[in-house]
């Protein structure tokens, strides 16, 4: 193994220094009142290798990248992910501030390489967590490197707390659901599901969801508790764990089950995905129905405690749709919202609806508008603010069927199944909508298959 030798210098950073200067360089003439506070990191420099290793208390980084501001707050973006997790998981941070970890972060592979710093350390692709180090591949954006920081740092902590990170899609779901991020002066907050993808550069994930929905291949639940390790289509199995992470945690009725099924310790075995399955396995059809509408709406924006899903309890007690008239008043700041019927496959619905709804906020002009939408903007090739209709089918292999509405339209179900209706604009955009729809709909032919 090829020693490396460091040569030891201190990089200081004087807060009023630079504030000086600046004041200098703006000309500015009013005293700004600030906190100072002097960050002081350890710098070492290989001088033979063009590796630097920096440390602060239990973090140690060695990088052959310049050490920017960026590098340089690493130690303070771990120490609130720290505190974060241990406050979240009932972590002591005593012994949490005991482990030390190694974060390798690599522009060239050679170089960490010929210093035998990858010694033993299987072929990644982006990053990989062994124990108490982490390897980071550089990425092109400064939010994404610091997404794969906190992702192989989510690994390392529940390696260290629990034993392991549970089952191939719990583990890269979690440290996804932690890697995503906001960091803005100073102060880290993780698990956010991003505003816009101007927050999150080659982030990419909802993207990515996007596509699989359109290409057919959404997983169901149960295809994703049975990922394994291979590394085909991993991006792919990433953003669909980290979905299946987002769904099941916030789930009112299942959240629970998750729970108790990554209760610790945890290994890296299936065994936490087949408990889950057993305790789920007499209700099971409503975990992948439910998931079907909470991926049809999980986009930017997306607020796990104002768009709650659970069809199961709705549907309680649902039984035909009968001859009567169903009706509904619709929020337009909602997601899906039952229409408490249950239709037979071959039933025919009329559905008509009425209303006026804002659907935007302009420099505090309101935009109006009826169940057609509005032609100013499309959201999925549909006006802006359309009544939708939705059916999710009894049959679980079958997806969730998103129809417009507007004003009138019919509906004949292919199979078994309820019916559900929201206005069509993307989740994040309906926080400031304000109105109802008075949706009516009755059967207009009845010829079950
Ligand atoms: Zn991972």
């Amino acid at each position: 193994m090829a020693l490396v030798f460091f040569h030891e210098q201190t990089i200081r950073i004087d807060a009023l220094r630079i504030l000086l200067k600046s004041r200098l360089v703006l000309g500015c003439l009013f005293a700004i009142a600030l906190s100072i506070t002097e960050t002081k990191l350890k710098a070492q420099i290989d001088a033979a290798m063009g590796l630097k290793r920096l440390t602060q208390d239990q973090w140690t980084i060695i990088t052959d990248l310049p050490i920017d501001r960026e590098i340089e707050s690493w130690p303070k973006v771990l120490d609130q992910a720290l505190l974060s997790w241990c406050q979240k998981w009932s972590i002591d941070p005593a012994t949490a501030k005991t482990w030390p970890l190694v974060i390798h972060c690599m522009a060239d592979r050679k170089v960490f390489d010929q210093a035998g710093l990858l010694q033993g350390v299987p072929a990644f692709e982006d990053g990989i967590q062994i124990a108490d180090k982490v390897f980071l591949r550089e990425q092109p954006s400064s939010y994404y490197r610091r997404h794969l920081l906190l992702h192989e740092a989510t690994h390392w902590v529940m390696y260290r707390a629990f034993g392991g990170g549970g089952s191939p899609w719990f583990m890269e779901g979690m440290a996804e659901m932690q890697g995503t991020h906001r960091w803005e002066n100073g102060q880290l907050t993780m698990a956010i599901i991003p505003g816009d993808a101007r927050s999150v550069p080659h982030w990419g994930r909802f993207k990515r969801l996007a596509e699989s929905t359109a290409a057919m291949r959404m997983p169901s639940i149960k295809q994703i508790l049975r990922y394994g390790n291979d590394r085909e289509n991993r991006m792919d199995r990433y953003a669909w764990s980290w979905a299946a992470c987002v769904y099941l945690c916030n789930h009112p009725v299942y959240g629970p089950f998750l729970q108790r099924a990554s209760a610790a310790p945890l290994d890296y075995s299936m065994k936490l995905s087949e408990e889950l399955e057993k305790s789920l396995s007499s209700r099971w059809e409503w975990v992948e129905r439910d998931w079907k509408l909470f991926v049809d709406d999980f986009d930017f924006g997306y607020q796990p405690d104002s768009n709650p899903v659970a069809l199961e309890g709705w549907a309680q007690g649902i039984g035909d749709f009968g001859s009567g008239e169903i009706s509904l008043d619709a929020d337009s700041a909602n997601g899906w919202q039952f229409a408490q019927c249950f239709l037979k496959a071959g039933q025919q619905v009329e559905i008509r609806a009425q209303g006026t709804y804002v659907v935007r906020v302009v420099n505090q002009e309101a935009w109006e508008c009826s169940p057609e939408g509005i032609t100013y903007e499309y959201h999925r090739q549909m006006p802006l603010g359309k009544l939708l209709g939705g059916f999710v089918s009894a049959d679980t292999s079958k997806p969730l069927e998103v129809f417009g509405v507007g004003k009138q339209a019919l509906y004949e179900a292919t199979s078994d199944g309820w019916l559900l209706f929201r206005i069509n604009e993307p989740v994040g955009q309906r926080h400031d909508n304000e109105g109802k729809i008075q949706v009516r709909s009755r059967i207009t032919s009845s010829q079950p298959r």
